[in-house]
């Protein structure tokens, strides 16, 4: 089948981009633009015909339609992401029901060795007044807490890979897997519904490690959709989403690093050959 129609990337948002220290973000498929919010607005009192015409009254009406909750114009507009994330986040992710959403099955084909550390910077302590939060201050034993979690998911993946080769069904032997263990999955839904993840996961209060999805995502319906983003912005937040939080995000992400590679050796001598991601971990691993 051909592809063309479905890999229409826009200027700017065709590469992947690095999330965590191994998740992404990347554009699959999107329908519709700005003009399309109007031309919906506009039919009902039957001038679509003046739509883009002015492009000065087209962005007042995105805003008025934004700021006043006219929501059906914007779900004109259609997008499709393909994203790589923890299954911690994919599940905060997948409370957002007007999402359509396809994963990675794991009873499928074996997970690969490919788990979340946090940045240094992002390990900070539990905050005191809100259950919910972490504070902004580093804490002084960050590299210590990384370590032990890079330990904890290796011991881990360690057992999963044993389970398997002793023949364990994949959808059995799953369960032993940690919910920083990245997962993959396409995300779709209309703009309007974009807007309303966005609105609730730039904030402040989401977790920082779906934050930064939403900022990418942000960023990426900033170059589909810029005058409805704009309106986003001016409505809805109070400072560019890149100032926002300190995103530490090394840039595109080489999509060659996808390595299927790893051999885990059982007791008896065989080795098996499983899947493995690698993006710079803490230690110097060979596998
Ligand atoms: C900072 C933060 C903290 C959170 N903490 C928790 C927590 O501690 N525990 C927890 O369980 N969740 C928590 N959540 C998740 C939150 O409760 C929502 O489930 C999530 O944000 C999705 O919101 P939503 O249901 O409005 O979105 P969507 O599912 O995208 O729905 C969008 C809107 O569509 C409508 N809608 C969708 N489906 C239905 C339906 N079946 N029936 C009627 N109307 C529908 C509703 O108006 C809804 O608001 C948290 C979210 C955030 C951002």
């Amino acid at each position: 089948m051909n592809d063309n129609h479905s890999r229409r990337y826009g200027p700017g948002v065709d590469q992947a981009k690095q999330v965590l220290n191994g998740g992404l973000v990347q554009l699959v498929d999107h329908m519709g633009s700005d003009l399309s919010v109007v031309r919906n607005a506009r039919v009902s009192y039957d001038a679509a015909w003046r739509a883009g015409n002015d492009k000065g009254s087209d962005a007042r009406l995105i805003h008025y339609l934004l700021e006043n909750g006219h929501n059906t114009p914007f779900e004109a507009p259609y997008i499709t992401f393909e994203i790589m994330a923890p299954i911690f986040v994919i599940r905060q992710w997948h409370r957002h029901r007007t999402q359509s959403y396809n994963e990675l099955s794991a009873r499928y084909r074996p997970l690969p060795e490919h788990f979340f550390i946090p940045d240094a910077h992002t390990v900070t302590l539990q905050s005191e007044d809100n259950k919910q939060m972490r504070t902004k201050e580093q804490h002084p034993d960050a590299n210590h807490i990384r370590q032990l979690m890079e330990k904890s998911n290796q011991a881990s993946f360690k057992i999963y890979h044993e389970l398997l080769a002793l023949g364990t069904p994949r959808e059995l032997a799953r369960s032993v897997l940690p919910l920083g263990t990245y997962t993959h999955m396409f995300a779709s839904a209309n703009l309007h519904n974009w807007m309303r993840f966005l609105k609730e996961r730039l904030h402040e209060h989401a977790q920082y490690e779906i934050q930064v999805y939403a900022i990418e995502i942000a960023k990426i319906l900033a170059e589909l959709y810029p005058v409805t983003m704009q309106a986003f912005k001016d409505i809805n937040t109070e400072k560019p989403y890149e100032e926002q939080i300190p995103v530490n995000t090394p840039g595109d992400l080489d999509i060659s690093m996808r390595q299927p590679t790893a051999i885990y050796t059982d007791e008896s001598g065989t080795d098996h050959e499983y899947p493995v991601y690698h993006y710079g971990q803490l230690t110097d691993r060979e596998d």
